[in-house]
């Protein structure tokens, strides 16, 4: 009979509280330098919040991880892809900006390594550990399990260099709104690879609700000024030197149109209809994102205009 509960009780936990299989496979980008590349559509409950890119740096004496993606689930197994290439522990995990798809899998990391946690501060003054953030709410139950809002070891409020096992990361925060209120890039100098967070996107339309035309500009003239061969956007596959140019000719167009269409005076009613960045509809999300960002363009730089 104790054997039957036994084998009942195994069989039940393996079946029924099975988790989320991410299917992760990293690829490498740089020596050194993997990513795990998410798909190019919103979180579901089909991708578990795999939908965002998610990187290993490995030095000398451990990895340090670029945001650590959705969920607790997402990291662990990304670890243990990760463990195959080398068995070592994460002393470091950065993340970019304050979007959860970037960084909930930090709890992961901080109970399996005690991984120093570093990023904007807004991650920690924008959620608390008891909320339920969007990943909450949006992928399986056997997904977000295990993920917990953990406080951050380091903000990170000018730029700071860091370095971990002879690697040197430096981390530069854009300084005003961009993409999300506090936005940062990583740059590997010795390397000459960039990791750009949400600032940079390919292949799919930028979401611009919480961020700025002018402060997007600003941030594409900063990672410009740097000598990058590799740049991981946050979204997107994109790596050799054009990983940038769609990004930058959308906000510069994006820029321009608007402007353009304030000067003859049209109305907010009318800018979507108006400005359509055709150039970008065969790109992934256009439906969904762009006509939003033109409108929030529209409002942002009409105060800049007076
Ligand atoms: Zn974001």
């Amino acid at each position: 009979m104790k054997i039957l509960i036994i084998i009942t009780l195994l069989f039940t936990s393996l079946f029924s509280g099975d988790v989320f299989d991410y299917k992760l496979t990293p690829k490498k980008v740089s020596e050194n330098v993997w990513c795990f590349f998410g798909a190019l559509e919103p979180p579901t409950k089909e991708n578990g919040g795999a939908m965002v890119n998610s990187c290993y740096v490995k030095t000398k004496e451990s990895f340090v991880v670029i945001d650590s993606g959705p969920s607790y689930q997402f990291a662990l197994q990304a670890y243990t892809a990760m463990s195959k290439i080398a068995k070592l522990p994460v002393k470091m995990v950065i993340a970019s900006h304050e979007h959860d798809d970037h960084w909930l899998g930090n709890n992961y990391y901080k109970e399996k390594f005690s991984s120093k946690l570093v990023g904007p501060e807004n991650i920690d003054t924008a959620h608390k550990s008891v909320d339920e953030t969007r990943m909450f709410k949006v992928i399986p139950k056997n997904a977000i399990k295990g993920t917990k809002i953990v406080k951050l070891d380091q903000h990170i409020k000018k730029s700071t260099t860091i370095t971990v096992g002879e690697e040197v990361f430096e981390i530069i925060p854009i300084g005003e709104k961009a993409h999300s209120h506090e936005d940062t890039f990583i740059y590997l100098p010795k390397r000459k690879v960039l990791f750009a967070g949400d600032v940079v996107m390919n292949g799919r339309i930028t979401s611009n609700r919480d961020g700025s035309v002018i402060g997007q500009l600003k941030a594409h003239k900063l990672i410009k000024s740097k000598d990058w061969n590799v740049l991981v956007a946050g979204h997107g596959y994109i790596t050799d030197k054009t990983a940038m140019d769609e990004s930058s000719q959308y906000f510069t167009l994006l820029n321009k149109r608007v402007s353009q269409a304030l000067e003859d005076d049209i109305e907010a009613s009318e800018i979507t209809k108006l400005v359509k960045m055709k150039e970008f509809e065969d790109k992934a999300m256009y439906k969904e994102l762009n006509a939003r960002n033109v409108l929030d363009a529209y409002i942002e730089l009409e105060f800049v205009e007076e």
